[in-house]
């Protein structure tokens, strides 16, 4: 038996936070990042909305980029205080991921982070409170999704934590919160939206359900993505449902080798973390060279339905590639993991354990080509010096 889990409503279109006024309960804790959301006044709208649907509300705040275990376990604490019959969580994928995995201890405070690494082994939740995301960056589709990654900083790894009880009850995908994000970032999560809708597609999980979420998705973000970039309205709009539908797709297709590279060198070089949309943009054609060798049919269906021609699945495949390259070009995405800044000597230090860590991450077992650790190491080296994936 499949399965596949989308939340129970998906709220759309400029207002849709509204919708917040009509939630029934008790307790709501707001779970938010940085200060972003508050400078722009939908924090504040938020917990108005909340109160207006009779709520008691209380905040926990300044979730940081890739959260920690030690926040994830700071805000169960403050839940259990606070006993929450909601959990709303808004912003970047940050304080959302954050949020999914403060509700596993908050509902289950006996279980530790160690039980939950392994996918879908999760304890049920919603006994205690259900669970709202409100994406203000339109890339991880973590509003829609099974997944969360939490970063543990002693170890340098980022684990990508899935179960299908952590899929949000409410998605509120209002395009007004993403209008505001900065150029780079609409580049980063851009990218990560067409790495999910792709991954997706290609995946040994790939069903008729995820397939037409994925297609639409890639679709979309070609057609609106450099116009996103550039400021226009309609295309932010348009970029912030694209990641969305690629996010159901994944949710339920699982991803491959292009996130367990990006989780495994996400924070794993001294300096400043590489950012997860770019690493993916930068990984992507070198993975689709990786992957095609294996099977390019599926890639090739991409290409035709993105309106790219070719004589053969080859050709479509090249230009496929062709095509993420320019769009790197023009988002300002470096080509290799040299050019974005990592030391030879660093990354030559640590190429080994990367290569077994992240064949070992969750992503690799839906991948649609198998690869050793040694095969990593090269896809790896690859990336680093930009040459070609010919094994
Ligand atoms: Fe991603």
């Amino acid at each position: 038996m499949k399965r596949f889990t989308l939340p129970r409503d998906i709220y759309y279109g400029e207002g849709a936070l509204g919708v917040l006024k009509t939630l029934q309960g008790k307790r709501a804790i707001v779970v938010v990042g940085g200060g972003a959301m508050r400078r722009t006044g939908f924090l504040d709208k938020t917990l108005d909305y909340l109160k207006e649907a009779g709520m008691e509300t209380e905040l926990f705040e300044n979730v940081e980029p890739d959260p920690s275990v030690e926040t994830v376990m700071r805000g169960a604490e403050a839940m259990r205080k606070f006993r929450p019959d909601w959990i709303v969580a808004i912003g970047g994928g940050s304080p959302i991921d954050a949020a999914k995995a403060m509700w596993v201890f908050y509902e289950h405070p006996e279980t530790s982070f160690e039980d939950i690494i392994q996918p879908f082994s999760f304890p049920e939740l919603r006994q205690k409170a259900k669970f709202a995301a409100i994406p203000s960056t339109s890339g991880t589709a973590t509003e829609v999704t099974a997944f969360s990654v939490i970063t543990n900083y002693s170890k340098g790894i980022k684990y990508p934590l899935a179960d299908f009880q952590i899929t949000p009850d409410i998605a509120i995908v209002d395009p007004e919160i993403a209008a505001t994000m900065p150029k780079t970032l609409t580049a980063y999560t851009g990218m990560d939206a067409l790495t999910h809708a792709i991954e997706a597609y290609v995946s040994r999980m790939n069903s008729p359900f995820t397939d037409p979420l994925a297609i639409k998705a890639i679709q979309m973000v070609f057609e609106y993505l450099p116009d996103s970039y550039n400021g226009d309205k309609n295309a932010r709009a348009q970029m912030h449902y694209a990641q969305c539908l690629a996010g159901m797709a994944f949710s339920n297709a699982l991803l491959g080798i292009v996130h367990s590279l990006a989780h495994k060198t996400g924070a794993i070089f001294e300096g400043d973390h590489i950012v997860h949309g770019c690493a993916n943009a930068i990984y992507l054609p070198y993975v689709i060279q990786y992957n095609a060798k294996g099977d390019a049919s599926r890639y090739a269906d991409i290409a035709r339905a993105s309106g790219i021609e070719g004589s053969d699945d080859a050709a479509l495949v090249a230009g496929l590639i062709k095509k993420i390259d320019d769009f790197n070009v023009k988002l300002s995405i470096p080509k290799t993991l040299k050019e974005w800044g990592v030391p030879e000597d660093e990354f030559k230090a640590k190429l080994t354990s990367i290569a077994k860590e992240a064949v070992g991450d969750a992503c690799t077992g839906a991948n649609p080509r198998r690869v050793t650790p040694a095969e990593m190491e090269n896809i790896l080296k690859a990336i680093y010096y930009g040459t070609a994936v010919d094994f």
